[in-house]
């Protein structure tokens, strides 16, 4: 059960109890299996770690244990059970249940053009909040007034609540209902946040794009809510990079298409290209095919969090026309005639 050798010493049980224990307490463990499993192996360190029981586990195995003793038994010489066992071992559940509180994210969205993130951009956001209430710092007394040590917890912060699961139990610490785990009560509630410590406010969060950036999720810790005695949440700013009318964007390179006429297709010459800056002016060979490629260098976004920026490609897309008059159809077919 514990995963020891039968010459296991006692330190060895101890340690492989302790691991698996912190593994399948009920606590931390919520799967179905848990609760039994934990009374298993708590059994097994039970009987391992009394040398009288575990002389006659030596000698009998499971069943020279069980003729013995009831299940009672098996813990009765531990004194209270599984529980006393943690006791013991862990010295309470206090630093395993309890933990800092702490505040709630806050999603943020923020919208941006691919032209705004060609630099680093300073953003401010308006994020309305639990804040520290400014009467009272954030204590919940009334300006002049302090806090006692709570009367039900003995300013511990939290009280135990005993489970009983079969012949197991299992003793739980609960967070104090008369102080909500902070140990201490408040002689005369700040009149501002009645007490709470906190209230709704607006809070500016401000930071940096960094340039490049792409849509997703980005943390900006300690800028959530508030929570008394606790840790500020995170501010999540969801970043989305608005779709460009000219350009898709692939990582940090630009696809554009260029629509040019079938005839400076045919004739090539100097062509404006749009960017995410302004245009520039690229060259195209005559007899230039449709959808061929063009690449210009370093003319696509920053690369985030590196050096140097991707591409442009213009694809060149050329324009049959759709519709002609009696005399550009004319000429086309001289055109044809001269090139059979
Ligand atoms: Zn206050
Ligand atoms: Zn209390």
């Amino acid at each position: 059960m514990l995963g020891v050798s039968r010459d296991a010493g006692a330190d060895e049980i101890k340690s492989q109890y302790r691991k698996l224990a912190l593994k399948f307490h009920p606590d931390r463990n919520k799967s179905d299996e848990a609760p039994e499993h934990f009374k298993e192996i708590s059994e097994a360190y039970a009987v391992l770690s009394d040398t009288q029981k575990r002389q006659l586990y030596d000698q009998g195995g499971h069943a020279g244990i069980s003729g013995q003793y009831s299940q009672e038994d098996i813990f009765g010489g531990m004194g209270g059970g599984i529980n006393d066992i943690f006791q013991n071992i862990f010295g309470g559940m206090g630093g395993m249940g309890g933990g800092v509180q702490r505040g709630a994210d806050i999603i943020q969205e923020v919208t941006v053009s691919l032209e705004d993130i060609l630099q680093d951009k300073e953003v401010s956001l308006n994020v309305t909040k639990d804040v520290a209430c400014e009467s009272c710092g954030g204590s919940g007394c009334s300006p002049g007034t302090s806090k006692r040590t709570c009367g039900r917890c003995g300013g511990r912060g939290q009280t135990q609540k005993t489970r009983r699961m079969g012949f197991a139990s299992f003793v739980t610490a609960e967070t104090c209902r008369n102080c909500r785990g902070t140990g201490a009560t408040i002689q005369k509630p700040c009149r501002n946040c009645r007490g709470e410590g906190i209230r709704r406010g607006v809070a500016t969060a401000t930071f940096m794009l960094p340039k490049g950036i792409d849509t997703g999720n980005y943390r900006i810790e300690g800028q959530g809510n508030t929570v008394p005695h606790g840790m500020s949440g995170d501010l999540i700013v969801s970043v989305k990079v608005r779709p460009h009318p000219q350009f898709r964007r692939d990582g940090a390179d630009l696809y554009h298409d260029r629509h040019i006429t079938m005839v400076d297709a045919a004739l090539g010459g100097k062509f404006q290209v749009s960017t995410l800056e302004g245009t520039e002016t690229i060259k195209i060979d005559a007899g230039c095919q449709s959808s061929t490629i063009i690449k210009m260098g370093g003319k696509g976004l920053p690369r985030m969090g590196s050096w140097g920026r991707g591409d442009l490609y213009a694809r060149i897309v050329v324009d049959i026309p759709k519709k002609m008059n009696r005399r550009q159809k004319e000429l086309l077919r001289e055109f044809q005639a001269e090139s059979n």
